[in-house]
């Protein structure tokens, strides 16, 4: 017999209450609340269906106050009318044997404006807090803070009326509570500040109240626990001897348990980084006895029992469970029965496993997610080998299909392979493995090592589908069904296939490239759009009126006006698609040709397209949408006038007839096809492409085929800024961040932030046909891009704008007369030289100084078919022609003369998301 498991021992809490197990699930974020903190039905269920063998459920924290909600859908417990709800869930628990504890917080400064209906949060002082875009706070007066503490009395005594067994008081994740004991956030001169005694009153007062409530209102088992962060890494900041100081003092006023705010388990200081033992072990030797008493809860990381019961033999008293609770609703049950688990979810199984909507779609849960279902393509379950070669790399793997998934990827042993490429391996098989598929982001730093890994996986994936076809007695050869097929993986193509699939359409995606995100991938400033609701958080007053005369005037007033109305008209949607896709573009810059802030990018700053193409994916592997690499489309196929489908050749050269109602073409551009760029625009001829090599217009050939018109095709744009050795594009944002252009004579000679046409000639008219981008480090610390030119040696740096010069070979007197001069028209916001008008943003002088040389290259193709508003591709006479569908650069008329920075992405999006729409439609109306 097993000797029994001290994680299923009893334990008797100070004030008597018994907890069955030493169990308990951690409270997790849902953001299934309705939109006023109300619980939804969804949430009972989750509750009730993990209530059970677990000893206690600690329900996920409860705002106290209406300006307390910390994120998007959480529950509250500000008003008596969430009582009746929150008692729903009490009961659910309690009814399943298990204790349940309520969380309750402010999330006081955390809290989003757009939470609170554009209100201004509040916390101990009018410090925002330190991570981009936060707002800085009201300080809260002296009776606000006495009437925040009754309302944490409120909120006490609604959990008990709501029938729970206790309260967790949520003293950490850098909310109110622990607002007010930091010396960070706290930097008030009353009796709520100052001294480390002051700035533990206000948790102190809490919890006083907390026990008033209790032993007015509840029974005297009620439990009333804390929970900490013992750490913040900002200086001034929480240490752990203030942790140790504020848990003694209130221990002294009574608590039943301590809860500590951790990652993991037996994480060691996240401040002192040298001592490597675990925060646990040094609040057991430090501790009095009396706080000595109180049990402590551990939590982060623990899946299977022995992570437990190592938990309990470290010193913690009680294990909280977050993830595996959320994958397995019986964890509790299962362990005991010592099975083994692995933290995956089943795609299939969200209502099975009683996940909300809400939750499923959470970062937390979606990186747990294996893609299991089986609307895909099917395989011969095996073994399949395949070579891996990239560069210096050469490698063999063993990929284990099942009819289903991928179950394996192994590599074949040998001893040559350096330790280098064993962990990229390891990193790239578990995303795969856990994706369920080969389209996965690459390793940072090892992108082509991972490309062909990633490819070898696919051929596999190939090659096993076909011999699956083969067994079921079809040919692999033969001709395909389906809704809707997509041409190009760019962000067009990935999204109108998103947008198809969900609107109830069998999708395929065809690229012809080994490699997923077109030229898409490259982009790198932003997407442009106005009246969006990043905007409006961050005050920024705009109007699709003025996006439109500007994009119009940026394009010389060629744009077609149907297609620009649409484009402006439906920016707002494509950015909350985004968003609602988990791709968060919620930093906001701006780009050449534009007046306001409307470029939306991601919150690190980071280039667009990556992080765009990126997310894409993850919402394609989610669907299990096909994406059919090294496959081109040579064909689109016509029958009575009406499009029947495609004729693609794989990698292989075989060739198939994919048939579909709907066909997406969403090709891209032809800036890589310099035959057609010079006889377009002959002009261009020697000049380097921005675009990868992807880019050759096959789509626009292939539509013309079938009758498509065309429009613009001779307008043809040159990026001003591209690094000539390796058509390195330097972004837009640079110049937006505050750069300036710089002649070798050392003196600027244009407007940097006119449009890209404009900037384009004046660098060609000078007489070296080149120029330097000039930047500081201000500008540097704002752009991330920054650091990838850095790291990918196109920037010449020095201290000083002098020894910048020394090195471009450049007057140094010239140089430094120029940034003073600029720095000038910065102060008085008005360059007397150029008229910029815009990202005049801080004088160019603190060092080190960069320089990046750049010239134009050939960037993008505004030219291409003709379409109508819904996407449907028109004809010479500009008649629809059925069944024919076009989004993104393959499409004219959009930009007119000059694309404006920023716009392509919102071209895509926008416009591949209506393609998606109507496509999936019509072949839905046929069928
Ligand atoms: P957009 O920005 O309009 O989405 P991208 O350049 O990002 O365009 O993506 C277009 C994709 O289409 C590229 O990945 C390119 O390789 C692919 N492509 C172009 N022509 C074909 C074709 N004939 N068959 C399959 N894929 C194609």
């Amino acid at each position: 017999m097993n000797k029994r498991t001290p994680i299923l021992n009893p334990l008797t809490l100070p004030n008597g209450a018994v907890l069955k197990n030493r169990l308990l699930m951690a409270p997790m974020t849902t953001c299934t609340g309705f939109y006023d903190g109300t619980v939804t039905s969804e949430l009972v269920d989750y509750y009730r269906s993990r209530a059970g063998s677990i000893g206690t459920v600690i329900v996920e924290c409860c705002f106290i106050d209406p300006k307390g909600p910390a994120f998007p859908g959480a529950i509250a417990i500000d008003s008596d009318n969430k009582i009746s709800g929150l008692a729903k869930i009490a009961s659910a628990i309690k009814s399943q044997g298990s204790k349940a504890i309520l969380q309750i917080y402010h999330g006081g400064r955390m809290v989003e404006p757009e939470l609170i209906g554009g209100r201004t949060p509040v916390a101990p002082s009018a410090i925002a807090a330190p991570r981009a875009g936060a707002t800085t706070p009201q300080a809260l007066t002296a009776e606000e803070v006495d009437v925040m503490i009754t309302k944490f009395g409120d909120a006490v005594n609604r959990a008990i009326k709501a029938g729970f067994d206790g309260v967790e008081i949520h003293g950490a994740n850098t909310y109110l509570i622990q607002q007010f004991y930091s010396p960070n956030s706290n930097q008030r001169d009353d009796k709520w500040g100052g001294s480390r005694d002051n700035r533990a009153r206000f948790p102190l007062a809490v919890l006083e109240i907390t026990h008033k409530m209790a032993r007015r209102f509840a029974d005297p088992t009620f439990i009333i626990g804390y929970r900490f962060s013992p750490e913040e890494l900002e200086v001034p900041g929480i240490r752990f001897d203030d942790t140790l100081y504020l848990l003694e003092k209130l221990a002294e006023q009574g608590l039943d348990y301590v809860h500590f705010s951790v990652g993991s388990l037996l994480r060691p200081s996240i401040v002192d980084t040298q001592d490597p033992t675990p925060l646990i072990e040094k609040y057991r030797a430090q501790c009095s006895p009396l706080l000595g008493k109180i049990p402590v809860i551990g939590v982060g990381g623990v899946v299977n029992k022995q992570d437990a019961e190592l938990a309990l033999e470290k010193g913690y008293d009680l294990v909280a469970v977050g993830k595996a609770c959320i994958a397995y609703p019986n964890w509790a049950d299962r362990i005991i029965h010592n099975e083994q688990l692995e933290l995956y979810i089943d795609s299939t199984q969200r209502e099975a496993l009683h996940i909300p909507e809400p939750l499923w779609r959470f970062s937390l849960v979606d990186a747990m997610i294996r893609d299991v279902s089986t609307s895909g393509r099917k395989y011969k379950a095996g073994v399949y080998q395949e070579k891996v070669e990239a560069e210096a790399l050469k490698l063999k793997i063993n990929v284990t299909l099942d009819t289903d998934r991928i179950t394996d990827i192994q590599m074949v042993p040998d001893d040559t392979l350096d330790v280098d490429f064993t962990t990229t391996f390891t990193s790239l098989r578990n995303r795969m493995l856990v994706a369920n598929s080969p389209h996965v982001d690459a390793i940072t730093g090892a992108t082509t090592q991972s490309e062909a890994l990633k490819k070898a996986v696919s051929r596999a994936m190939s090659t096993s589908n076909k011999a699956w076809v083969i067994d079921e007695g079809g040919n692999p050869l033969a001709p395909q069904q389906f809704d809707v097929v997509v041409i190009g993986s760019g962000g067009a193509g990935l999204a109108a296939a998103i947008e198809a699939h969900d609107r109830g359409a069998h999708v395929v995606v065809i690229e012809k490239m080994p490699t997923i995100g077109g030229n898409t991938i490259k982009a790198s400033v932003g997407m442009n759009a106005a009246e969006t609701r990043f905007q409006q958080i961050k005050g920024i007053v705009d109007s699709k009126e003025l996006f439109y005369e500007e994009t119009l005037r940026g394009g010389k007033n060629k744009n077609n006006p149907e297609l620009l109305h649409q484009f402006v008209e439906r920016a707002p949607a494509a950015i909350d698609w985004l968003a609602n896709h988990d791709i968060v573009l919620e930093d906001i810059t701006i780009t050449g040709g534009m007046s306001i802030d409307r470029t939306h990018r991601p919150a690190d700053r980071s280039a667009v397209g990556g992080f765009l193409i990126s997310g894409l994916v993850k919402n394609i592997n989610q669907r299990d949408i096909e994406v059919l690499l090294e496959t081109a489309v040579e064909e689109i196929l016509l029958e009575n006038g009406v499009v029947s489908g495609v004729r693609v050749v794989d990698e292989y050269n075989d060739t198939r007839i994919l048939n579909a109602k709907s066909v997406i073409v969403a090709t891209g551009g032809f800036s890589a096809n310099r035959e057609m760029v010079v006889k377009y625009c002959p002009q261009l001829d020697g000049f380097v492409t921005t675009n990868h090599k992807g880019a050759t217009g096959s789509g626009i050939k292939m539509l013309e085929k079938i009758g498509a018109g065309t429009v613009d095709m001779g307008e043809i744009q040159i990026h001003p800024t591209v690094e000539q050795t390796t058509s390195y594009l330097i972004s837009e944002a640079i110049r937006g961040g505050g750069a300036i252009l710089v002649s070798q004579a050392g003196q600027r000679f244009y407007n940097e932030m006119e449009t890209r046409d404009k900037v384009s000639a004046e660098i060609i008219a000078l007489p070296e046909k080149s120029a330097w981008i000039v930047f500081d480090e201000q500008v540097r610390k704002n752009n991330k891009a920054a650091d990838e030119y850095i790291a990918k040696g196109f920037v010449l740096s020095a201290p000083t704008p002098g020894e910048l010069a020394v090195k471009l070979n450049m007057n140094p007197l010239a140089l430094e007369a120029t940034l003073n001069r600029y720095n000038s028209f910065v102060a008085q916001q008005e360059d007397a030289d150029f008229g910029r008008k815009t990202a005049l943003r801080h004088p160019l002088n603190q060092g080190p100084f960069f320089a990046i040389r750049i010239a134009p290259g050939v960037h993008h193709t505004m030219g291409g078919v003709t379409i109508n508003t819904d996407t449907a591709v028109l004809d010479e006479h500009q008649q629809v022609i059925p069944g024919a569908w076009a989004a993104g650069e393959v499409v004219g008329g959009i930009h007119g003369a000059n694309r404006i920075g920023g716009n392509a992405v919102a071209d895509i999006i926008i416009f591949g998301l209506l393609a998606g729409e109507n496509a999936a439609a019509r072949a839905k109306q046929h069928v």
